[in-house]
C-alpha cells in the first residue's frame, strides 16, 4: 500500500488465534476507531481512537501542521499479523508461570497530507484485546505533551456497570485524595459520571448478547473490563469519564491533583521509532473465568531492573487495623512481635508516628529483637512531600532521592525489609516517576515496597521485583473506621477477586477474627461477616506479603481451627481458578499454593444462601481426606473431615458466611 492523500483503507480485521475474538481498526470522516467483537456479539462498539498532542511542526514547502490527531486522519496501512509469546514467572502474583500467546499488528494513520502520524499497535489475544499509540517525532521535535486523547469505549445498549467513581483531588483526610478507595456501583445503568469526574481502573461492565449462554449460570451476557498497564515514570495514569449515554472516554489526572504539582498532561519523547503511550486493556469472556485470571498487565510490560536481593514473601501481624495509632509503641509492637512469631509469621508491619513513639534506636532494638524471634519488620512512612497535610510521621522521608537513600542505608544497617508508602494520591506522571523513584531506591537496600492511599499499580509486579502491592482499594481501614463498610462487608469482598485484585496484588489487610475493631474486642464497629468467611477472604484475597488484622487476643478468644488455619495459610501461589461468582452476590475460586496444595475458597453476600457443587476430583486425589470449613445458618463455623469421591460434598454458604476446602 503506497502513502499518500488519496489511498485511505478501509477498516481492517484482527482476530484472536482461536479465531473467537475480532478487533476492526478504521476510520470514518477522519476519526480513526476500533470495535472488538466476540463471535457474533459486539462487546466494544466502533469508538474513537487518537490523541492532541502539542507538536506544531512546518514542512520544507512552509506548510503548518498540528500535533492533533483527533481529527484528520486516515488509515494509511495495516501490517501483516505477526504471532507473539511468551513465557515468564511471577511467583509474588495470582499465578507462577504465565505464558501467552497474541497476534499482533500495527496499523499506521497519516495526516491529510500523506504524513505518518501515529501508529495503533494492536495486541489480540483469545481473551484480552491491548492497543497502544506510537507516535512520530515531526520537523525538530523531540517530545511533545498529549494533551488529551480521544480514546473512547462506547458499550451496547442495556450494558450494566461495576465501576469505582474517582475521588475528588485534594479531598478527603488531609488533602490526600484520590486514592481509589470509594463504593463500586453494581449493575448500575451507563450514563451516569461518578461523582462527576468518572470512574478509576479496573472498570467492569457486563455486556447484554445475542449468543445462547449454557455455560454461564449469569444467563445471555459476555463481560468486558477495561484497564491499562505499563505505566511507570513514561506516562500518567488515566481514567475513565462517562462521554455520553453508552460512552466513557480516557481522560488524565485532574491539575489540582497531587497539590497542583506538576503537569496533567503527560509529557513523551519522540525518538526514531516514536514515542509510545500505555496500553490499554479490554479483557472480555462469556463468564468472569477469564477477566479473574488475566495476566494481560504482566504479559506486555518488561522487568525495569533486575531484584538486586532475594526478596521472601510471608504473613504478616499488624496491629493498626485493631489498635490504631495508639498501639505504635515499644510495648505494644514487642507484644505483636511475640504474636507473629507465635503464629510463625514472617513479618510485622509497624504503622504510623513510630518516628516519634519508638524512635529510631528503639527500632533498632526492636528490629533485632524481631529478629531474634524469627519475625522481621515493614516500616510505615508518609509520602510528604508537598501535596497534602498529613501528620503522622515519618514525613519528608520518602519524597526526595538524598533523604529517601539516606532513610533506606538505615533501614538495611537495622534489618528492615519492607517499607509501606502511605498518602500518594494522584496519578500524575511526576507522581508515577515518585512511585518509580522510590522502587528502584528501595531495590539498592533490599527493602520490598507496599504503597498506601495510592494508585492502582499498571503492571509493576513485573516492572519492579521489589514492589508488592498497593491499596487503590476500599480496604480494611474503613472497616475500622465505620459501621456502614462492615454491614457491606460481604458486598465488597465478592467483586475484588474478579476485578481489583485480578489486575495485580492488593494489600487489603483483613482476615480480622475479632468481633469489634477495638483492643478489648468490645467496643468499635462490629463485623458481621463470620470467622470462615475471614479464612476465606485471607484465600481469595491475594498479594504476598499479607498484613492480617488477626490479633494477639484472637489466641484465646477465636476458635483454635482458625487459629491453627491461619498459623499455615499460604501468600504464595503457583495457580488459581475461577469457579463462579456474581459481583456483589457471591465468588468462588481455587487457589494451588507454591507448596502445590489447591484451596477452594467461596463467600457469600446474597440474602439467598448459596449451595456449593464443587467437583472436589478436579482438585483432590479420590480417598484423599480434606479438611471443609463452613458455616452454619447462623455463621457458626466449624471444620469437618470429607472424604473426597466421586459424589461432591453439599455445602450452603449462608449471607455473609464463607467456606473453604483444603
Ligand atoms: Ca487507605
Amino acid at each position: 500500500m503506497m502513502l499518500g492523500a488519496c489511498t485511505a483503507m478501509q477498516a481492517q480485521e484482527i482476530t484472536s488465534p482461536d479465531g473467537h475474538l475480532k478487533v476492526n481498526v478504521g476510520c470514518d470522516n477522519g476519526v480513526a476507531n476500533y470495535s472488538v467483537v466476540l463471535d457474533q456479539d459486539t462487546l466494544v462498539c466502533k469508538s474513537p481512537l487518537g490523541m492532541a498532542t502539542s507538536l506544531t511542526w512546518r514542512t520544507k514547502d512552509r506548510k503548518s501542521y498540528t500535533g492533533d490527531y483527533t481529527k484528520g486522519v486516515q488509515l494509511a496501512k495495516m501490517s501483516e499479523v505477526k504471532q507473539v509469546s511468551e513465557s515468564y514467572s511471577l511467583p509474588q502474583t495470582k499465578k507462577a508461570n504465565i505464558s501467552y500467546t497474541a497476534n499482533e499488528a500495527v496499523y499506521s494513520f497519516q495526516n491529510e497530507a500523506g504524513i505518518p502520524v501515529f501508529d495503533v499497535v494492536m495486541h489480540v489475544d483469545n481473551s484480552n484485546v491491548a492497543f497502544k499509540y506510537v507516535i512520530f517525532a515531526q520537523g525538530d521535535r523531540k517530545a511533545c505533551l498529549v494533551e488529551s486523547e480521544a480514546t473512547s469505549y462506547v458499550l451496547p445498549e442495556g450494558t450494566t456497570t461495576f465501576i469505582c467513581p474517582q475521588m475528588t483531588p485534594q479531598t478527603g483526610f488531609a488533602r490526600t485524595a484520590p486514592s481509589y478507595e470509594t463504593f463500586y456501583d453494581y449493575d448500575a445503568p451507563m450514563g451516569k459520571n461518578g461523582h462527576g469526574r468518572g470512574y478509576t481502573f479496573p472498570a467492569l461492565f457486563k455486556v447484554p448478547t445475542k449468543m445462547v449462554n449454557a455455560k454461564s449460570s449469569n444467563g445471555n451476557c459476555a463481560w468486558v473490563m477495561l484497564n491499562e498497564t505499563n505505566i511507570g515514570g513514561n506516562y500518567c495514569g488515566s481514567r475513565i469519564e462517562s462521554t455520553g449515554s453508552r460512552s466513557y472516554g480516557i481522560k488524565y489526572p485532574e491539575q489540582t491533583e497531587f497539590g497542583g504539582v506538576g503537569s496533567s498532561a503527560p509529557g513523551i519523547m519522540l525518538d526514531g521509532k516514536g514515542g509510545e503511550t500505555p496500553w490499554r486493556t479490554i479483557t472480555v469472556g462469556r463468564d468472569l473465568k477469564p477477566i479473574a485470571e488475566t495476566t494481560i498487565q504482566w504479559d506486555l510490560v518488561k522487568p525495569q531492573y533486575e531484584a538486586k536481593y532475594d526478596y521472601k514473601y510471608g504473613r504478616s501481624a499488624w496491629s493498626w487495623i485493631i489498635r490504631m495509632d495508639a498501639s505504635c509503641n515499644y510495648d505494644e509492637q514487642k507484644e505483636y512481635v511475640d504474636f507473629a512469631s507465635a503464629m510463625g509469621w514472617e513479618y510485622l508491619l509497624v504503622d504510623a508516628l513510630w518516628d516519634t513513639n519508638i524512635g529510631y534506636d528503639r527500632m533498632e532494638q526492636l528490629s533485632k529483637y524481631a529478629q531474634s524471634k524469627g519475625v522481621n519488620l515493614f516500616l510505615w512512612y508518609n509520602s510528604n512531600g508537598y501535596w497534602n497535610d498529613a501528620p503522622q510521621g515519618p514525613r519528608g522521608k520518602m519524597h526526595r532521592m538524598i533523604d529517601r537513600r539516606k532513610e533506606m542505608a538505615w533501614m538495611q544497617k537495622a534489618g528492615i525489609k519492607g517499607i509501606k508508602v502511605d498518602f500518594v494520591g494522584s496519578d500524575k506522571q511526576q507522581t508515577m516517576q515518585m512511585y518509580e523513584d522510590i522502587l528502584a531506591d528501595a531495590n539498592e537496600y533490599g527493602i520490598m515496597v507496599i504503597f498506601h492511599g495510592c494508585t492502582l499499580q499498571r503492571g509493576w509486579e513485573r516492572m519492579y521485583p521489589n514492589f508488592v502491592s498497593c491499596e487503590a482499594v476500599r480496604a480494611s481501614e474503613n472497616l475500622a473506621f465505620g459501621q456502614n463498610d462492615n454491614d457491606i462487608e460481604a458486598l465488597a469482598g465478592t467483586i475484588h477477586p474478579v476485578l481489583r485484585n485480578a489486575v495485580g496484588n492488593m494489600d487489603f489487610g483483613g482476615s480480622a477474627l475479632n468481633k469489634h475493631y477495638s483492643k478489648n474486642n468490645e467496643r468499635g464497629t462490629t463485623r458481621k461477616t463470620s470467622d470462615v468467611y475471614a479464612l476465606a477472604t485471607a484465600i481469595l484475597f491475594q498479594t504476598p506479603v499479607q498484613n492480617f488484622a488477626v490479633a494477639p487476643n484472637n489466641m484465646t478468644d477465636a476458635p483454635a481451627w482458625a487459629i491453627d488455619f491461619m498459623k499455615s495459610v499460604p501468600v504464595t501461589w503457583e495457580d488459581m481458578k475461577f469457579i463462579d461468582g456474581y459481583p456483589g452476590k457471591y465468588v468462588v475460586m481455587a487457589r494451588k499454593s507454591s507448596a502445590g496444595n489447591w484451596y477452594i475458597a467461596a463467600i457469600n453476600a446474597d440474602d439467598k444462601p448459596l449451595t456449593l457443587n464443587i467437583n472436589l476430583l478436579d482438585y483432590f486425589n479420590v480417598a484423599e481426606t480434606v479438611n471443609i470449613y463452613s458455616d452454619d445458618a447462623n455463621l457458626q463455623g466449624s471444620v469437618k473431615p470429607f472424604k473426597v469421591g466421586k459424589i461432591a460434598p453439599k455445602i450452603i454458604v449462608p449471607k455473609n458466611g464463607g467456606v473453604v476446602i483444603k
